[in-house]
C-alpha cells in the first residue's frame, strides 16, 4: 500500500513520524474517515468540512484540506482501489517540536498523513439480524465535536463492549443515552425518530447528518434529543449510524431486547434507502454537483 505523508507518496511500511510528533506526545491532532464505494468518495465534502472545523478549533493550519481530494484520488490509483469498498483515513497533527504543552513557537508545519485501505465489511448478520450494545458512563471531554485522535475513552468503552460480546458501547451522560464509541445513535420512541442534538457532547457524524437531512423520506417526525436511560426499553427500534457502520440495527442492550429483539421495519427500510443515497451521491458527483449531506455545524 502506498500512503501520503508530508508531501510524499511512500510505501506504508516506510512511513515514519518523529517521536516528538505532537500527535504521539499529546494526541494534539485530529483525524477523519470517509468511505469509498467503487472509487466514489461518499460525502467527501462534508467530511472535509468537519476536518476544517476541527483544525480551526485547534488552530492548526487548514490549507492542506483543499489538496486532499487530489491526494486521495492519486492514492486510489496507486493502490488499485477504483472498485470495491475502501476507506480514506486522514490525520493531521500540530507537527513535530520538543515537548512543551503550549503551541510550538515559531509554528511548525503540521504532520499530514492520508491513507486509503480496502475495507472489509462487517458480517452481513450485523445488518440482517442486528447487533448487541452495552451502556457505559460517558467519561469523555465536552468537545467531542472535534474529531480528536485522543480516543482513550472510546477505546476503553469499545473494548468493554467487545468483552461483553457486544458490537458497540453506548455512552450515557446525565442519564441520557447519547451516542456510541464509534457511531451515532438513533431511536424510535413514541412514533418519533430521536437522535442527540449536535453539540460538544457528541461527534456530529456525517452519516447522522445524512439521516437527519433525509428524515422526511423516512416518514417519522424527527426530534434532536437523546433517549432517557429509563426509556431505552420503551424504544421500538434503535440503530447506529456511521461511516463504516452505515445504518446498523441494535436489537439488544445490556442483555435485554429492544422491541421484539429483531431489526424493526423503519430500520430495515432505512438500510435500503441508505443504498439509494449512496447511488444518488455518486450520480450528483458525476454530474459535478458534489454530494450529500448538509454541512456539519461549526
Ligand atoms: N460518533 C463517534 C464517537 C465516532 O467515532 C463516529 C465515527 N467516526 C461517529 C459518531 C459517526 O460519524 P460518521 O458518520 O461521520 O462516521
Amino acid at each position: 500500500m502506498i500512503v501520503y505523508l508530508n508531501g510524499e507518496y511512500v510505501p506504508h511500511e516506510n512511513a515514519r513520524v518523529s517521536v516528538d510528533d505532537r500527535g504521539f506526545v499529546f494526541a494534539d491532532g485530529i483525524y477523519e474517515v470517509a468511505r469509498i464505494y467503487d472509487g466514489h468518495m461518499f460525502l467527501l465534502e462534508p467530511h472535509l468540512q468537519r476536518l476544517r472545523h476541527g483544525l480551526g478549533e485547534l488552530k492548526i493550519r487548514a490549507d492542506i484540506v483543499d489538496q486532499i481530494p487530489a491526494i486521495a484520488d492519486r492514492l486510489l490509483d496507486e493502490n488499485s482501489l477504483r472498485t470495491g469498498d475502501a476507506t480514506l483515513y486522514i490525520q493531521v497533527t500540530r507537527g513535530t517540536a520538543p515537548r512543551a504543552h503550549a503551541f510550538p513557537k515559531p509554528e511548525v508545519p503540521p504532520t499530514v498523513y492520508v491513507a486509503t485501505k480496502p475495507f472489509k465489511l462487517h458480517p452481513d448478520a450485523h445488518w440482517n439480524d442486528g447487533v448487541a450494545a452495552i451502556t457505559v458512563p460517558d467519561t469523555r471531554w465536552a468537545r467531542c465535536d472535534i474529531k480528536s485522535i485522543g480516543l482513550l475513552a472510546n477505546v476503553l468503552a469499545n473494548q468493554q463492549a467487545k468483552e461483553a460480546g457486544a458490537f458497540e458501547a453506548l455512552f450515557v451522560r446525565d442519564n441520557v443515552v447519547i451516542e456510541g464509541s464509534h457511531s451515532n445513535l438513533f431511536a424510535i420512541l413514541d412514533g418519533e425518530l430521536l437522535t442527540y442534538a449536535s453539540c460538544g457532547y457528541i461527534l456530529t457524524g456525517i452519516t447522522r447528518l445524512l439521516v437527519v437531512d433525509k428524515a422526511s423520506e423516512i416518514g417519522l417526525p424527527l426530534r434532536e434529543q437523546g433517549v432517557p436511560r429509563e426509556r431505552l426499553f420503551d424504544c421500538s427500534e434503535l440503530f447506529l449510524s456511521g461511516t463504516t457502520t452505515e445504518i446498523m440495527p441494535v436489537v439488544k442492550v445490556d442483555g435485554r431486547p429492544i422491541g421484539n429483539g429483531k431489526p424493526g421495519p423503519h430500520t430495515k427500510r432505512l438500510i435500503g434507502l441508505f443504498k439509494r443515497w449512496i447511488d444518488e451521491d455518486m450520480a450528483a458527483a458525476t454530474a459535478g454537483h458534489g454530494g450529500g449531506a448538509r454541512r456539519p455545524a461549526s
